[in-house]
């Protein structure tokens, strides 16, 4: 059996109103960190020479990912409505196609801002360590910077 081929989901899978067929729609997290109306899909699971999941999210209007950081980067493109997104002291507009980085041990937050929903593709490595909150001291240092301190929300 070694070497052989294997394929683990269809070579296409296609989305209708951004539901892919045949793949679960996931609550965010599971673990009752603090989000608001966001959901997950995971569009490629990773595995054999490419260890990384491709995940889909959405945000719900005025909904927003958790503030977090990690060892491990995020690499994002917008694919559906527009909104913000918090990266380390900045808060940026972001729209269709735009290209997200999140750096390793980087504050994030996207937020559902325009009154649509926040939809994006969302690339991780298979390996990864658990996002971390920021502690007291953390969040207020975070609510001193101008931008940041008015947009973040826990
Ligand atoms: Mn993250």
């Amino acid at each position: 059996m070694s070497g052989e081929p294997k394929t683990i989901q269809p070579p296409v899978v296609s989305p209708t109103d951004y539901r892919w067929e045949g793949v679960d729609l996931l609550p965010y997290k599971e673990d009752g960190t603090i989000f608001k109306d966001v959901t997950r899909q995971i569009l490629f699971p990773g595995g054999f020479d490419l260890p990384v999941e491709l995940r889909y999210f959405e945000v719900g209007i005025d909904g927003h990912s958790t503030l977090e950081r990690h060892e491990h980067a995020h690499l994002v493109v917008v694919n559906r409505g527009s909104g913000k997104v918090m990266v380390k002291d900045r808060v940026y507009d972001v729209g269709l196609n735009d290209v997200v980085h999140i750096p390793p041990m980087t504050w994030h937050q996207f937020r559902a801002t325009n009154g649509e929903p926040l939809g994006f593709l969302c690339v991780v490595s298979t390996e990864r360590d658990r996002p971390q909150r920021p502690d007291p001291a953390e969040f207020e240092e975070l609510s001193q910077l101008d931008e940041v301190g008015e947009f973040i929300r826990v």
